[in-house]
């Protein structure tokens, strides 16, 4: 009998879980086990989340727009899940719970090449992905947390509940978060759509970019040309399957497998 695992989204069509978890999977010697696409448009989202375990499911990721309902239709969570007031990741209990939690804010925290206690930080957007970098970066200790988002009602609720401050112009900071989708389509202008500007991107600041794209995202490419230490969503996604996969499986993670069965790129 094989173990399931999943990613349940609407779309869910081009996620890269499936590829990195079954490479894990693989990996540790897992052969009975499989991780599956989990096409779930909003309406299904609950019922059929609480078919899962009968059905073989360990557990599964939820993304876009699922995040708050899986932490909403959860028994219990995780301090960090409810704070964010959002579930990335569910796990079936053997006693019948189903357990949520938000795997990517120790996900950005292990990817960041730097520890964020007293620095100062820039936060860029105030949906899902910004509320689990903002609670990560004040949790981790950073001096300052300033948001910035294109709506600025949100970004108001964000900080009313996690705290930091919201910014309409920003200053530079030592660590620059980008969580906006800015940047997943060829023709985005990071530096045009975005308070920012290139020249504040140099050696000795870090720039996070939890979006992803195929040679790279503008803001990275840039920031790399001028000298930052760069993150890529990739190597956050990385981090996030880790923390997910070790929930699920109480093993380590095999890292480096997983990295490889996603794309590198700057
Ligand atoms: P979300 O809740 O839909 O939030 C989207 C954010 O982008 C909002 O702040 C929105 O601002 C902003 N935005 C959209 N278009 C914009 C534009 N043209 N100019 C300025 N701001 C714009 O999405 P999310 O869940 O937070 O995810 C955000 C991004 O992070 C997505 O691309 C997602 O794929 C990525 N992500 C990556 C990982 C990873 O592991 N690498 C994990 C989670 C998310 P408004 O509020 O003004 O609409």
């Amino acid at each position: 009998m094989l173990t399931y695992l999943g990613v349940a989204g609407w779309p869910v069509a081009h996620s890269r879980s499936p590829a990195m978890h079954n490479a894990a999977l693989a990996a540790v010697g897992l052969t009975d086990w499989r991780y599956l696409k989990l096409p779930l448009p909003p309406a299904r989202f609950a019922e059929t989340v609480r078919a899962l375990p009968a059905a073989g499911f360990r557990g599964i990721n939820v993304t876009i727009p699922h995040k708050a309902a899986a932490l909403a239709l959860a028994d219990e969570a995780t301090e960090t899940a409810a704070a964010v007031g959002a579930a990335n990741t569910l796990t079936f209990l053997p006693s019948g719970a189903i357990h949520a939690d938000n795997t990517d804010v120790p996900g950005l925290l292990e990817a960041l090449p730097v520890d964020p206690a007293g620095k100062t930080a820039l936060v860029l957007g105030a949906g899902g992905a910004a509320r689990a970098a903002v609670y990560a970066l004040r949790s981790a200790g950073a001096a300052d947390v300033m948001v910035w988002n294109r709506t600025r009602e949100r970004a108001e609720r964000l900080v009313a509940d996690l705290g930091g401050r919201v910014v309409d112009a920003p200053e530079s900071a030592a660590m620059l978060v980008n969580c906006t989708s800015v940047g997943l389509r060829e023709t985005d202008r990071p530096f045009k759509s975005l308070p920012i500007q290139a020249d504040t991107l140099g050696v000795g600041s870090y720039v996070a970019d939890l979006v992803y794209r195929p040679g790279g995202t503008a803001l990275l490419v840039e920031a790399h040309r001028r000298g930052a230490a760069v993150v890529t969503g990739l190597e956050i996604l990385v981090a996030q399957g880790a923390a997910s996969f070790e929930r699920w499986t109480d093993m380590t993670a095999p890292r480096q497998a997983m990295r490889a069965a996603v794309d590198h790129h700057v």
